[in-house]
C-alpha cells in the first residue's frame, strides 16, 4: 500500500481576538465570553460560502497554532491542565504541539457583518491568539456533536483553578479610562483561571509580577493572599 500523501490546507481568514499573546488565553472555548470576527480571504470573503450559517447557535473552527508550527511535535506532552508533571499522548491531548498543528473550537456564532467592505464572522467564547489563521469552518451539530454520556477521567482530579479576582484603586480608574467594555469581565474570568505555569499554582502568595497583553492594554498582575490582584493596565506603545 502506498503511503498518503502530504496535503497542503490554505487558510480561508484570519481571527481577530484580544488575545495578543499566547500566555493567559483560557485553555478551551467557552471558558471567558472572549469575543472576536473572522476576517475572510479571497477567495472564501463570497457572502454565498456563510449563506444559511445563520440558523446555527454555534461553530467549529478548525484552525493553526500557528505560532508554535516551527516547533515540531512529540509523541508525548506534559498537559498543564493535568499539573504539568505526567506525560500524556499527544493523541491523548489538546496539546498545541502536534502533527499538523491543527486547532479546533466550538464557538458561539453572533453574526455576519461586513466591516469596511471585508466579510466578517462575529464569534463568541474563543480561545484563540489574534491574527490565527482559520482553515474551516462547519456548523456544530447537537445531535450529534454532543454527547451527555461523554467522559473525560483524566481531568477528574485536576479541576479548573478558580481564583478571586481583585482591583487595585489605579487598576480601577485605568479600566474606566479605556474603551473596551467587557475587558473587566475579561480579566475576571481569565485571570480567575490562574494562567500561571502548573508548578506556581501551589502558591497562593507568588512573588512574581506577571504581565498580559488584553486588546492594546499592557496588564500586570500578581497573586496574593490566594486571590489574583490586577495592579496596572498601560496602553501598550
Ligand atoms: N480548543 C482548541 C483545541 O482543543 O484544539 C485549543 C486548545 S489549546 C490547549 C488552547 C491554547 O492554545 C490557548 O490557551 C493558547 O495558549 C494556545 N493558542 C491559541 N491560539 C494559538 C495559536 N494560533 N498558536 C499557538 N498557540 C495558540
Amino acid at each position: 500500500m502506498s503511503e498518503p500523501a502530504a496535503f497542503g490546507v490554505t487558510p480561508i481568514g484570519k481571527i481577530s481576538s484580544p488575545f495578543k499573546q499566547k500566555f493567559a488565553i483560557p485553555r478551551q472555548p467557552a471558558l471567558a465570553d472572549a469575543r472576536g470576527s473572522v476576517g475572510f480571504l479571497p477567495p472564501f470573503d463570497d457572502v454565498n460560502c456563510l449563506r444559511g450559517i445563520e440558523t446555527y447557535s454555534h461553530l467549529w473552527l478548525l484552525f493553526l497554532f500557528h505560532e508554535n508550527l516551527e516547533q515540531g511535535w512529540t509523541p508525548t506532552v506534559r498537559a498543564p491542565r493535568l499539573g504539568g508533571n505526567s506525560r500524556i499522548g499527544v493523541f491523548a491531548s489538546r496539546s498545541t504541539f502536534r502533527p499538523n498543528g491543527i486547532g479546533m473550537s466550538v464557538v458561539k456564532n453572533l453574526g455576519t457583518e461586513l466591516v469596511g467592505g471585508q466579510l466578517r464572522l462575529h464569534v463568541g467564547g474563543i480561545d484563540l491568539l489574534d491574527g490565527t489563521p482559520i482553515i474551516d469552518i462547519k456548523p456544530y451539530l447537537p445531535y450529534s456533536d454532543s454527547r451527555g454520556e461523554a467522559e473525560a477521567q483524566l481531568l477528574n482530579e485536576h479541576p479548573l483553578p478558580a481564583r478571586e479576582v481583585q482591583f487595585t484603586e489605579q487598576a480601577i480608574a485605568q479600566l474606566q479610562a479605556q474603551p473596551h467594555k467587557d475587558l473587566k469581565a475579561l480579566l475576571v474570568q481569565c485571570l480567575g483561571q490562574d494562567p500561571r505555569p502548573a508548578y506556581r499554582q501551589s502558591q497562593d502568595t507568588d512573588p512574581k509580577t506577571y504581565q498580559v497583553i488584553f486588546y492594546d492594554r499592557d496588564i500586570q498582575w500578581r497573586v496574593v493572599d490566594g486571590k489574583v490582584l490586577v495592579t496596572s493596565l498601560q496602553q501598550v506603545s
